[in-house]
């Protein structure tokens, strides 16, 4: 978590940001670039070329919609919400892609818990990270844990515990920092997007692992 804190430092440099975006933009549109200068210069339509083109659209598409939970304007968003409600909502749009997968989504919650002051649709995009990072991470079926209830000090906290692969060690200090993935179709945005939300939640963020059982990410919300 300490690691996670100088990374949401460090990504108030919107010039780094901005670089990072650029490349990433930089590359598929060269990419596309080419293959259609080369299907102006033959004068033909190619199926294979455009089939590249139609996945680096979709590339793009991914980046700049991941970047455009960044952009929503934040005002008026935030009341008091039951996280629990939200968590429902998360679990039953997950449900499809997790029964395909042969994953188990477990949700549990003690009764009665407390409201959180927050955004409801920057939290949908936080557990939706989550769950979906957990569930990338398995690669047999198995079951996932997300689970809310009261700590002492005043705060909710929510586990996602997935029977992943685990994170390892050197692996931890990277995670958050944009266009890190180990996946060969991630874009590396999710964890940075959900630090950011988490931060405009004034929670914490902590990761548990351990390679070949598991991982447990804890996210912690102030109460009003
Ligand atoms: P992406 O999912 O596109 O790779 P993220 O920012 O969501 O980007 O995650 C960054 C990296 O953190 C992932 O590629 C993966 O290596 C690691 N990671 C995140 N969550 C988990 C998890 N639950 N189990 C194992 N590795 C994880
Ligand atoms: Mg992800």
């Amino acid at each position: 978590s300490e690691a996670m804190l100088k990374k949401s430092e460090m990504l108030s440099a919107v010039g780094q940001l901005a670089a990072g975006i650029a490349h990433e933009i930089r590359n598929p549109l060269t990419s596309l670039k080419g293959f259609l200068q080369l299907m102006m210069q033959s004068n033909t339509y190619n199926k294979e070329y455009t089939e590249v083109m139609f996945s680096e659209f979709n590339r793009l598409e991914l980046i700049i919609s991941e970047f455009l939970v960044l952009a929503r304007p934040q005002a008026v968003a935030f009341k008091e919400m039951q996280v629990e409600r939200i968590l429902e909502d998360v679990n039953v749009l997950l449900s499809t892609q997790a029964i395909l997968k042969n994953i188990d989504l477990q949700l549990e919650y003690a009764g009665n818990l407390p409201t959180v002051y927050c955004n409801e649709k920057e939290l949908k995009q936080l557990f939706i990270n989550m769950i979906k990072n957990a569930m990338e991470a398995m690669e047999s079926e198995g079951s996932i844990n997300i689970s809310a209830h009261m700590e002492t000090g005043g705060y909710l906290l929510v586990k996602v515990t997935d029977q992943g692969k685990g994170i390892p060690k050197e692996q931890l200090e990277k995670m958050g920092e944009p266009f890190f993935t180990t996946k060969e179709k991630g874009t590396g945005l999710g964890l940075m997007i959900s630090q950011k939300i988490i931060d405009n939640h004034k929670g914490t963020l902590t990761f548990l692992s351990e390679v070949g059982v598991g991982t447990t990410v804890e996210m912690r919300f102030p109460i009003s």
